[in-house]
């Protein structure tokens, strides 16, 4: 069932000047989710470049999922070493692959790890995936929902430093939500057509002018529309 959700007038210009200004990205999904999954993992704390090594190492040295939960755990931190903090990130892929395996087996399944895991997003609503992910130990809310978004093709907004920061100057959300609550806000107020393009151009806005510190304010496209650049941030309107 598609959502139909107006957006607000103010939603609306922020969307327009953000397409305007950096164009409108198109989402390639996958339909790789639990490739996804790992890979998102392991760009915790690290670059785009260094992940992607450690996840073509990875599949170089074990090419299954089955392969990678059973190996020893060392020997999955050497073929990420180069993506950073593979002590930390070695067990945490495997464990996901673990309780991918027992929840499975709990229903007497027996398909791939990659199959179940697409299987059971498939039969959700983007929401319940949201939160059947989230179950998995060490799966967050914004790992959950790259997932959903850039693996699956569904509109669920990742909230990252950037989109968090940016949404709150611009009074899209309140001056006290904070990233996860900030999900829930995006939800309701955001065409699902839009969340790929926004999320993609705040993300954009926030690394080129909006930044943590002195923001460029002076030639931002969005100054018309900006709670912060008044003075008056904190408001949704
Ligand atoms: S006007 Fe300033 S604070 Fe507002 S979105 Fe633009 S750069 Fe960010």
């Amino acid at each position: 069932m598609t959502i139909s959700i107006t957006p607000s007038t103010h939603l609306a210009r922020i969307y327009e000047l953000l397409i305007d200004t950096y164009g409108e990205p198109e989402n390639k999904p996958d339909y790789d989710p639990l490739g996804g999954l790992v890979g998102t993992i392991l760009s915790q704390h690290t670059s785009d470049i260094n992940s992607g090594r450690a996840y073509q190492q990875l599949v170089a040295t074990l090419p299954t999922w089955e392969e990678v939960r059973d190996a020893p755990t060392h020997e999955v931190a050497e073929a990420i070493r180069s993506g950073g903090l593979a002590n930390i990130k070695a067990p945490r892929i495997k464990n996901t692959l673990h309780t991918l395996t027992e929840w499975q087996q709990s229903q007497g399944g027996t398909k791939s790890l990659s199959d179940y895991l697409y299987d059971e997003l498939t039969q959700r609503s983007p929401e319940e995936g949201w939160h059947y992910l989230r179950s998995i130990p060490g799966v967050g809310p914004k790992t959950a929902a790259c997932v959903l978004m850039f693996n699956m093709g569904l509109a669920v907004m990742p909230i990252d430093t950037h989109v968090h920061r940016v949404s709150k100057r611009l009074g899209l959300i309140g001056s006290k939500v904070n990233a996860d609550q900030s999900h829930d806000v995006f939800a309701r107020i955001t065409p699902p057509e839009w969340v790929y393009p926004l999320h993609v151009n705040l993300i954009r806005h926030g690394r080129k002018i909006c930044h943590a510190q002195r923001p460029e304010c002076g030639r931002c496209p969005l100054y018309s529309e900006c709670l912060f650049a008044r003075g008056d941030q904190g408001q949704p309107i």
